[in-house]
């Protein structure tokens, strides 16, 4: 069963990824047809998921631009002032303060189900110009040199000029693509959790990496804080089947009680880390979006904000293409994309990975390095920097400046 489904772009994966793109390219009068394997009603109030995003300010302008931010919950958006790091029992913490960047703040958290929700809202009301198809599971790709085609698991076709994959950092539709991706299984996993605490937090977020775990406390709207509580997967079981009482009792005290009183405030969710990077963004007629371009380790709170980042420049390189009378699926539009995106997220990618490494070693040379890294970049205020920039995300010299250049990775052709 063949159906010409009408339209400039297929989607696949109606995540935040996804919908953001299609909300982008119905802005620049490109219509898109989304392919979502799950239902279509479980996009229109997503569940909470325990995954708190932190956004940056580029993120927040382009979600504003999208028409999205405005749709979050005012009450659910949290000012993130600073980001603070220690390293297990040390004295010493490395703080970065979104002052130093000229910002108020660091960034926003918002819970990934509003994000979503948003998103699914966003591109409702953009009409005819997105269709959403639930239900519609992507299993083969085929292309040639005037469209592509995606195969649904029911027996449906659809054909476009481009195909772009939104489809997870675990893509089979990359893989359809015959485009292979490097990744990183960490073998820990991050329990996440909402608790509610009596004592106010000040807007900081606090990444502790302790011995054996590490706990992150991020503060959310109110008097509640979203814990991040990373550790060796082998024993993630057993936190997550840990009563309410013993779990809340686990935070604080791991956290020195510092916010008081706890009470678990959500249920708790286990997330696997792998880290995940493509080996190349695009193909004929075929290009990645969002995770299953990049799929970051959560400790530098990047993953979604890369993906807005890549939904800008995409929607941007497209928009050109159609303005000039070029072909949408045209490889010089695509081309330009990977190479801005990976301009923008290698060195971070490659920075956040040496830094989850270093701090989850627990071997005596490890902690002492780590030691030395706290202390050394306390002492060279343009490192600091650096890292703040890349927190606010507004676009300054990135860290690329700071990280050697890797020869051995492959670049974007
Ligand atoms: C614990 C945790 C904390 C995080 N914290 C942050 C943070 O602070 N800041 C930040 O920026 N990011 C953070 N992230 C990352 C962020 O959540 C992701 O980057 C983002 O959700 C990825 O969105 P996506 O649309 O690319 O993919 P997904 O949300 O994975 O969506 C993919 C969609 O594709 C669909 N799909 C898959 N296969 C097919 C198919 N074959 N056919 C049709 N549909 C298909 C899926 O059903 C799904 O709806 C965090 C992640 C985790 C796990």
């Amino acid at each position: 069963m063949s159906e010409s489904s009408n339209t400039d772009v297929i989607i696949v994966g109606a995540g935040p990824a996804g919908l953001a793109l299609a909300c982008a390219l119905a802005d620049a009068g490109i219509r898109s047809h989304v392919l979502e394997q799950n239902p279509a009603d479980d996009l229109v109030q997503p569940p909470e998921d325990g995954r708190d995003i932190a956004m940056t300010h580029r993120a927040r302008r382009i979600m504003t631009q999208l028409g999205l931010w405005a749709r979050l919950p005012a009450d659910e958006i949290a000012p993130l002032y600073r980001a603070q790091v220690t390293n297990g029992e040390s004295p010493r913490h490395l703080m970065f303060d979104g002052n130093e960047d000229g910002h108020e703040q660091l960034g926003w958290l918002v819970p990934n189900h509003r994000i979503r929700e948003a998103c699914y809202a966003g591109a409702m009301a953009r009409g005819e110009m997105i269709t959403l198809s639930g239900d519609a599971r992507v299993t083969a790709l085929a292309r040639n040199d005037r469209e592509a085609t995606v195969s649904l698991a029911d027996g449906r076709r659809f054909s476009a000029p481009l195909v772009v994959a939104a489809d997870s950092r675990f893509s089979s539709v990359r893989r359809m693509a015959g485009i292979g991706a490097r990744s990183l299984d960490f073998g820990r996993t991050a329990i996440v959790c909402r608790m509610a605490h009596d004592i106010a937090h000040d807007g900081t977020a606090h990444e502790c990496f302790l011995h054996g775990h590490t706990l992150a406390m991020l503060p959310m709207s109110g008097k509640q804080s979203s814990a991040v509580w990373t550790i060796t997967s082998d024993k993630a079981g057993d936190l997550m089947a840990m009563s309410d009482a013993d779990f809340t009792a686990a935070v604080s005290e791991a956290f020195g009680h510092r916010l008081g009183r706890m009470q678990q405030a959500g249920s708790r969710h286990a997330y696997p880390l792998v880290a995940v990077y493509a080996q190349r963004f695009w193909s004929t007629r075929f290009v990645l979006v969002g995770d299953s371009a990049v799929g970051m380790h959560p400790v530098t709170a990047h993953g979604y904000n890369f993906g807005l980042y890549g939904v800008e420049v995409l929607a941007r390189e497209l928009a050109a293409a159609r303005q000039a009378g070029r072909d949408l699926g045209d490889s010089r539009a695509l081309a330009a994309y990977a190479r801005e995106h990976e301009r923008t997220t290698l060195p971070i990618y490659l920075g956040t990975n040496i830094v989850v490494k270093l701090f989850t070693d627990d071997r005596q040379p490890a902690r002492l390095l780590r030691e030395a890294v706290v202390g050394l970049t306390n002492l060279l205020p343009p490192i600091r920097a650096a890292v703040t920039r890349q927190l606010t995300g507004d676009g300054r010299p990135s860290l690329r400046q700071l990280l050697p250049r890797l020869p051995f990775l492959p670049r974007q052709p």
